[in-house]
């Protein structure tokens, strides 16, 4: 039997061990210690609510897990149930909101929530989704997850040795860039994580052209991020809900703007609530380049403007194939 000052010792001999090494995964991108071990939640904690697409009334359990398990969801009518990571390689469909799926099994809408994991230092957590294939809305922003998390709070992890893991962030060396049309979306090498975002609704002036940039942190993510809301535009909305979509929207969990009468459920929280919650998306999406309880969002200035779900997971399969590219050259 290890006694208890062994152990310890061989927790700090693993911790050191990981601090010295700094991981290039290709020319752009190093993944670096940060000295600090990866974090999950002390105890379990649930949320239920409607779900945006399909309108089924879902919850989703978040419970603690092991150093290097990273974030995944269990989900599905089999047994045992599917088990799908929260990782950029099961991203199926990222039109209206982002989709994982693993063997027929899929989870929708889940950006918000896995926005303030990441945002939170959640790096390890088991997602359990029940009643139906997606996240609930709650008020359409990360507010409710942020508080979840917090009631319960956060212990270091460890994995099933007894052993933490030193958590590694990614961070950029040199600009990568992705564009479609008018779209863009922009990583610069960076001190410390910057997101810029920028949108333009010229038809609908309640919106128009919004800008919002800050550096990242979890402060700065809790006080100005967390809390804005999914925007929609009032006209756009009757024709997805015609083509089955969207059944679940409502003023409760969206804030919806008419292009002649502004907004229909005032007021906001900020005025430029709808650039915020790009900002909200972006932060969930780019949390799907996380690997094994890492973090996902790299170091780096992120410039993006007029993008979505769907331009920010093919920037994220960007960083990812650049960096699996390099492990295999390695190999060879
Ligand atoms: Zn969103």
């Amino acid at each position: 039997m290890t006694s208890p000052l062994l152990r310890h010792h061989h927790r700090r001999r693993l911790l050191s061990t990981c601090t010295r090494s700094l991981k290039w995964l290709s020319r752009s991108i190093s993944l670096n210690p940060t000295g600090r071990p990866q974090q999950t939640l002390a105890s379990s904690v649930s949320r239920s609510g409607t779900a945006l697409h399909s309108g089924d009334f879902t919850t989703a359990r978040l419970l603690p897990a092991a150093a290097g398990e990273g974030r995944f969801f269990v989900a599905g009518h089999s047994r045992p149930r599917t088990r799908i990571p929260a990782a950029i390689g099961h991203v199926v469909d990222s039109a209206l909101c982002t989709t994982l799926a693993r063997d027929g099994t899929r989870v929708r809408t889940v950006e918000h929530l896995l926005s303030a994991l990441e945002a939170c230092g959640v790096d390890n957590c088991r997602i359990e989704i029940d009643g139906g294939d997606e996240v609930p809305l709650l008020d359409g922003s990360a507010k409710e997850w942020v508080e979840a998390i917090k009631q319960v709070g956060l212990c270091v992890a460890e994995d099933q040795h007894g052993y933490t893991l030193d958590k590694l962030v990614p961070e950029l060396h040199e600009p990568l860039y992705l564009w479609h049309g008018s779209s863009f979306l922009i990583a610069l090498p960076s001190q410390k994580i910057c997101i810029t975002y920028g949108i333009d609704f010229p038809k609908v002036p309640s919106i128009g052209c919004q800008w919002f940039s800050s550096f990242m942190d979890e402060s700065t993510y809790t006080k100005e991020i967390a809390s804005s809301r999914t925007f929609c535009v009032y006209e756009e909305v009757e024709g997805m809900r015609r083509a089955g979509l969207c059944k679940g929207g409502s003023a409760d969990n969206a804030i919806v703007c008419s292009i002649t009468g502004g907004w229909l459920n005032p007021p906001l929280r900020f005025f430029d609530e709808p650039c915020r919650h790009k900002v909200l998306d972006l932060v969930g999406d780019f949390s799907l380049f996380a690997q094994n309880g890492n973090q996902g969002l790299p170091i780096a200035h992120i410039i993006a403007y007029k993008a979505g779900h769907a331009l920010h997971t093919d920037f994220v399969r960007l960083l990812s194939r650049s960096s699996t590219e390099l492990r295999e050259r390695l190999l060879r």
